[in-house]
């Protein structure tokens, strides 16, 4: 039996080593390889789909398959000439703590089950409210992303404007109990709906704000909306970092309408809400302090590897009494403990997310964080000028953060120029339908795009025109 142990140590230090190595092979190379993926899921798929193995394999055989069979399938997403959706890239420290958090394999549940998960999410999320400029006493559920934050988020909204109108919708339901409104900008995310849907609040509860020219809620038709409806529970969602134009809306006045009405506000700020950590970006999203909750990414702009995201609640009390549970045989969970891991989100048994975002923020520190903001900031404005010097391309918005909409032509053209992108590999980037046109879509989000990355951009687009034309 010793010799087996023995020999499994072994063959596990081997493989993670080797594993190691391949993660750094190819990471190296991504600032040189092609972006977009070799095969398509079919021919994956057809590549490994054998019927499922009767027996045991060795763990070398098992990785080596994995490696072998993924590869022609990976997206270099991570990379820095990525400037798809809202994607951002992996910090190598984040990367790192993510290895070790797969290999101490805790569940931070609670403290009893990890003192370690804990405390870091503790930490982590102290460090996030500083550099976000949140209100220091504000809660922070360590969610999977955006999607589960603006959840948890707009369940403690829940919570808190039916128990304002009497009524306990933890004990109740919703049956029977009064109308919620929720006053929202018409270009949400659409993760916003899903959790509406999943509260039970449903789509039609949404009043939809119209936008500004630039995407962002017009707050002056949120605050006749407001008036409107007095005395009914309401909820206003306000977002930070629109995803096709990068707007943020006036939190300002999101916030006086909201507290004029005694409503609850939750921002959704995936990754707008870092315009608060950098000094030059921060008048984007002034008063942001001033809201009830608030759903940001950590897999975005700070670049930490999936999934992280963050719900923060400036009531600690409605966020724990929205998703908490307890059970007779948690030990460690008591009548005025300290709240925290499970207790902020929709999961139980859950993966140590605290460690990475540590990482991330220990490696970058506040400056660090600020420049990662601003450099992708002036990466997006040098794309912005780059484009606008092709003939017949048009820059469409206003280049306030790391979002760059790009006309290249009609519906037809704008497609075809995204599939030759594609094709040719040295970018991806994808196309929206913003205000009924379609337009290419660039995010500047990962840590590790250069000026020269930025530049390459602009000549691959400049091709994919010229051949399209
Ligand atoms: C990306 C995004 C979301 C969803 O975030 P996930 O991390 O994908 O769950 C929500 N809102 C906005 C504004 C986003 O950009």
């Amino acid at each position: 039996m010793a010799h087996d142990h023995g020999d499994r140590t072994l063959a596990l230090r081997e493989a993670l080593t080797l594993a190691a190595q391949r993660v750094a092979d190819y990471r190296a190379a991504l600032p040189e390889s092609r972006v977009a993926p070799l095969a398509t899921r079919a021919e994956l798929r057809a590549a490994l789909d054998s019927p499922f193995p009767q027996e045991s394999a060795p763990l070398e055989r098992v990785i080596d398959e994995l490696v072998a069979a993924a590869t022609p399938g990976l997206v270099a997403s991570a990379g820095p000439r990525y400037f798809g959706f809202v994607v951002g890239g992996s910090l190598d420290a984040a990367l790192v703590a993510d290895v070790l958090t797969s290999g101490w394999d805790q569940n931070a549940f609670n403290e009893a089950l990890s003192p370690a998960a804990i405390a870091f999410e503790d930490v982590a999320g102290r460090w996030l409210k500083e550099a976000l400029g949140l209100p220091p006493a504000a809660s922070v559920g360590f969610v999977t992303g955006a999607q589960g934050a603006n959840t948890v988020g707009l369940a403690a909204a829940r919570w808190w404007v039916l128990q304002q109108a009497g009524w306990d919708v933890g004990r109740e339901g919703l049956f029977g109990a009064p109308r919620v409104r929720v006053l929202v900008g018409r270009e949400r995310h659409a993760t916003i709906d899903r959790a509406l849907r999943l509260l039970g609040i449903g789509e039609r509860a949404i009043e939809e704000v119209p936008a500004l020219q630039n995407g962002a809620m017009d707050t002056a038709a949120l605050a006749r909306g407001l008036a409107h409806g007095a005395g009914t529970p309401t909820i206003v969602c306000a977002q930070a970092g629109n995803v096709n134009t990068g707007a943020c809306d006036d939190l300002r006045a999101a916030a006086d309408a909201a507290r004029a009405a005694n409503a609850w506000l939750h921002v959704d700020g995936a990754f707008g809400l870092w315009a608060a950590a950098s000094p030059r970006a921060r008048r984007l999203v002034e008063g942001i302090e001033r809201a009830d909750s608030w759903a940001c990414d950590g897999h975005k702009w700070l670049n930490v590897p999936y999934d992280a995201g963050y719900a923060f609640c400036a009531h600690p009390d409605v966020h724990a009494t929205a998703m908490a549970y307890s059970a007779s045989y948690l030990t460690g969970q008591v009548t005025g403990r300290a709240f925290g891991g499970g207790d902020f989100v929709a999961e139980s048994s859950r993966r140590a997310r605290g460690f990475a975002t540590w990482a991330a923020l220990r490696s970058l520190g506040r400056t660090g964080v600020a420049q990662l903001v601003d450099r992708s900031c002036e990466l997006a404005r040098r794309l912005a000028d780059g484009v606008r010097a092709i003939d017949g391309v048009e820059v469409v918005n206003d280049v306030v953060l790391n979002q760059v909409l790009v006309r290249v032509g009609d519906d037809i053209t704008t497609d075809a120029v995204q599939r030759q992108l594609t094709e040719e590999g040295t970018v991806w980037l994808g196309a929206t339908t913003w205000r009924g046109e379609r337009l290419l879509r660039i995010s500047i989000s990962n840590w590790s795009t250069t000026a020269r990355d930025v530049d390459q951009c602009v000549e691959a687009i400049a091709r994919a025109v010229a051949s399209c034309a």
